[in-house]
């Protein structure tokens, strides 16, 4: 009882909210970055000789804002897609003089998807065509509202030129920041997630780290990407040596023993914690690849079993037309009961890096109408177990969906990557083509199906007939080592083409 009232007693501190800046190219975002920068009252004091760390912390009069200082929508999903919520806000940059663009609307998306509240900064009011009124109607149709007019959303009219209306906008962040009532408590060991990583050559690994809970202190020791590391040197984003951080803070931190990747959760831990993470990582082979999240075959089995309830989709196609016929299709789909299907973004081109991690992130899949993901598209939803599923027929997909959620649809055959070869050079004896290979990754296996790549387009699919190391026919090549390859079915291979193995094997 005694506890209970304490903790009424004393709230744990505020944490000061950390803003991601979003927004379509060309709109200001940078800019607008850099002017905010100019506003602290602190960095101008010390010289203003502010360091790029991917994110900076500002005091104001009403409060400290910490600004990640990538903008754009890759940062924001990739840390999304790690399983890291590292911004409390998200300021949507629309240029009045240009209105709602594609990627505003795909940055919407991935703020509602994330669930963080959008405060919209309506920019370049300082240009004659400005028309903020028009930006409002149009975002209104996007959800939106003004809190004026009645809404949720706040905002505010800037220009990052003129360093117009930042005042207005960073008080703005500060009272969203207070309605969502932020909380941290600086007595904990710290936790948060890298912002930035890379190797820094006189000093080695280095990473950004925003603290999302706790304090940093030097010598502490943490686990990030199940690595252990200890905290040799911290320093603020304007470069100084400092010996503690506390959560929303910035900093860059050397002693990482590996190079971490944007998103990486970091944990401080004991030593004893340390050893145990050790001994299993050593004892642990990890799998060799991640299954697909979800997949439509496997829909219906999960919504019984009560794993989900939602089918997040990510639409692309050729044209708006097709677009949005599909939409209004699969809208009117009178889906399951116990699940609800959720088109959490839908655009018209090529699938994008973004759409995979944004439907990572969503645990949903991306639907490609008219369109072919590109082969490096294809290995990273692979890498991010993601599903694209492409169709050329509208009734088709919504059947497969239908299908999908009453549990009648055929079972899945998944590509199971084996290796991939380079080509060096091609020989031809007695009329069949031999590929001299590097075998870049995994490793090359006999009667594995194979497709040749190039310049990112497949040229042919087949299956690897034979292999050959030093004239000898053998079974497997592995990494890094050199071999010839033969390919039934595929007549054209040319130096630097890429070769794709792979299996299929039956999802369960
Ligand atoms: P980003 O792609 O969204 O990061 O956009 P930038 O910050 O690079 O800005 C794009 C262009 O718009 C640059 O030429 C900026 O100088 C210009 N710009 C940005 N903000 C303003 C503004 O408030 N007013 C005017 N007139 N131009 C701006």
């Amino acid at each position: 009882m005694k506890k209970v009232a304490k903790s009424q007693d004393k709230k744990p501190p505020v944490k000061s909210p950390v803003v991601t800046v979003m927004g379509h190219v060309d709109h200001g975002k940078t800019l607008l970055l850099d002017a905010i920068r100019d506003t602290d009252v602190v960095a101008s004091e010390k010289g203003g000789i502010t360091q790029h760390i991917g994110a900076y912390k500002i005091k104001t009069k009403g409060g400290e804002i910490t600004f990640i200082d990538t903008p754009g929508h890759e940062a924001f999903t990739a840390m999304r897609a790690r399983g890291a919520k590292a911004t409390d806000i998200v300021v949507l940059v629309v240029a009045a003089s240009e209105g709602v663009m594609p990627q505003t609307v795909e940055a919407i998306n991935h703020a509602k998807s994330a669930e963080v509240p959008i405060i919209v900064a309506i920019n370049k009011i300082d240009l004659p065509e400005a028309n903020p009124d028009r930006v409002k109607k149009q975002l209104m149709e996007h959800g939106l509202l003004d809190e004026k007019l009645g809404g949720t959303t706040l905002f505010c009219e800037v220009s990052a030129k003129k360093k117009k209306g930042l005042k207005e906008l960073l008080s703005t962040i500060l009272l969203e920041a207070e309605m969502l009532e932020l909380q941290s408590n600086p007595k904990k060991p710290a936790e948060g997630v890298v912002i930035e990583a890379k190797i820094d050559k006189g000093r080695g690994p280095v990473a950004t780290v925003l603290i999302q809970d706790g304090t940093l202190r030097l010598k502490d020791i943490f686990v990030a990407n199940s690595n252990i590391a200890k905290v040799r040197a911290m320093f603020d984003d304007s470069g100084e040596s400092i010996k503690e951080a506390g959560p929303s803070t910035p900093v860059e931190v050397l002693g990482f023993s590996f190079l971490a990747k944007a998103g990486d959760t970091f944990k401080v831990i004991s030593e004893n914690q340390a050893r145990e993470i050790e001994k299993k990582s050593k004892e642990q082979v990890g799998p060799e690849f991640v299954l697909p999240k979800l997949t439509l075959e496997t829909l219906f089995a999960r919504i019984e079993k009560k794993e989900i309830k939602e089918l997040p989709l990510i639409i692309k196609a050729d044209v708006t037309g097709t677009k949005e016929a599909i939409c209004t299709s699969l809208e009117k789909l009178s889906f399951s009961k116990k699940a609800r299907l959720v088109i959490i973004h839908s655009g018209v081109g090529s699938i994008l890096e973004s759409d995979i991690m944004l439907a990572k992130s969503a645990n949903g899949m991306v639907i490609g109408f008219n369109i072919k993901p590109e082969a490096r598209i294809k290995m990273l939803a692979e890498k991010e177990a993601v599903k694209i599923y492409t169709y050329d027929v509208i009734y088709k997909l919504i059947e497969d969906i239908e299908k999908a959620t009453l549990g009648l649809l055929p079972p899945e055959y998944r590509e199971k990557a084996v290796g991939r070869a380079v080509v060096k050079q091609v020989f031809k004896i007695k009329k069949e083509l031999i590929a001299g290979c590097l075998i870049e990754g995994g490793k090359a296996q006999k009667g594995a199906k194979a497709r040749v790549i190039r310049l990112n387009n497949i040229i042919g699919e087949g299956s690897v007939s034979s292999l050959k190391r030093f004239k000898e026919d053998v079974s497997e090549v592995k990494t890094g080592l050199e071999c010839g390859i033969s390919l039934d079915g595929i007549n054209d291979i040319k130096e630097a083409d890429a070769i794709e193995m792979f299996i299929k094997e039956e999802v369960k």
